[in-house]
């Protein structure tokens, strides 16, 4: 078992250098591999077109530490072009991925053990249980958009809490007409509406448009790590602003934050295996100013900090209940509000 980014995956560097090798197959790139006990000597796909026939490029086996800098398994070093890279960034360059992000999404997809151990429940425990499997359809996530984007009352509701327009459309929120209910989609880690998170324009009412467990899922996670932000796609380094509802996040995103939320006070088991499975580690918490809030806040540190995550606590100089609340009072000084310790 290694690490990347932190996450253990449970597959060895030779096997992942041996999976992106098949990957590549018909290519010849990484033609020879050799083990030299401490590297994966490997023919280097980045200079002489790849063509190289002694092996130069070394793949370290073990973490390793050099001059207090920690080397992940998996580095890769080239001793004649000079290319260095982790793995997540390797994958990504070798295998012609976006970006070192999609790189990692590569790996953990394949080797996390989460991902390895939820797989059977799936098949067996879960089966005959048709919302386990069954997800919405995104002609209809688009059909909702459009209803939203044409009914002015809705698009007013959400203008009132001061959502960016183009949040509508990067989160694909929705309205269904018949009940009067914005809907905001809830996405899995393959980017599939799971379910939809409703408010009722009528009142301060919530509903799930399926009965279904949403303790599961992480509201904007997936579009965290895809990129559905106005500044990019979010860094391991990226500070994520952990929210109670999703609209608190979306203020959130309005203002040039990262931020997701766990659509109430309480985070579940689930929610913590897809946070570990992301690869942000660093979170401001932001859960409501109330007594809820304060403790959902605690249990989210009890889980997380065990595995490493890092969080900034928020002490609120108002009243105010929510994030949105904040913005809506304050607008751009919303911030004057919070105090991060
Ligand atoms: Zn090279």
């Amino acid at each position: 078992m290694i690490t990347i980014w932190g996450v253990p995956v449970v597959a060895t560097v030779e096997q992942v250098i041996k999976d992106i090798k098949l990957q590549l197959y018909g290519t010849g790139l990484l033609k020879e591999i050799n083990n030299t006990g401490s590297d994966l000597m490997i023919t280097c796909p980045f200079h002489k077109g790849g063509k190289e026939n002694k092996p130069s490029c070394g793949v370290l086996l073990k973490e390793k530490v050099l001059r207090d800098k920690k080397y992940e398994a998996g580095t890769v070093h080239c001793y004649t072009c000079g290319y260095t890279a982790d793995l997540p960034q390797f994958v990504a360059d070798v295998l012609g991925l976006e970006n070192s992000l999609a790189g990692y999404r590569w790996l953990v997809g394949r080797y996390n053990y989460s991902a390895a151990e939820r797989e059977p429940l799936d098949l067996n425990l879960y089966r005959g249980q048709a919302q386990k499997s069954s997800y919405m359809d995104e002609e209809e996530v688009e059909r909702y958009n459009r209803e939203l984007l044409n009914s002015f009352e809705a698009c007013e509701y959400l203008h009132k809490r001061r959502l960016a327009n183009w949040i509508l459309d990067a989160y694909k929120l929705g309205y269904d007409p018949v009940d009067k209910t914005v809907l905001f989609p809830v996405r899995d880690t393959e980017g599939r509406v799971v379910f939809y998170k409703g408010r009722s324009l009528a009142g301060k009412h919530f509903y799930n448009a399926k009965d279904i467990d949403k303790s599961s899922l992480v509201f904007g996670l997936w579009e965290l790590c895809n990129g559905h932000f106005s500044q990019g796609v979010a860094t391991p380094d990226s500070e994520i602003w952990i929210t109670e509802s999703e609209i608190d996040a979306l203020s959130l995103v309005t203002y040039g934050l990262y931020a997701v939320a766990i659509m109430g006070s309480h985070i579940s088991d689930a929610q913590c295996r897809e946070l570990e499975r992301a690869p942000f580690r660093r979170y401001v918490l932001a859960t409501d100013n109330d007594e809820a809030g304060r403790k959902g806040a605690v249990q989210i540190k009890r889980m997380l900090i065990p595995k490493g995550f890092r969080f900034t606590n928020l002490r609120w100089d108002t009243d105010l209940k929510d994030i949105n609340d904040l913005v809506k009072q304050y607008g751009d000084r919303w911030v004057d509000y919070l105090t991060g310790y």
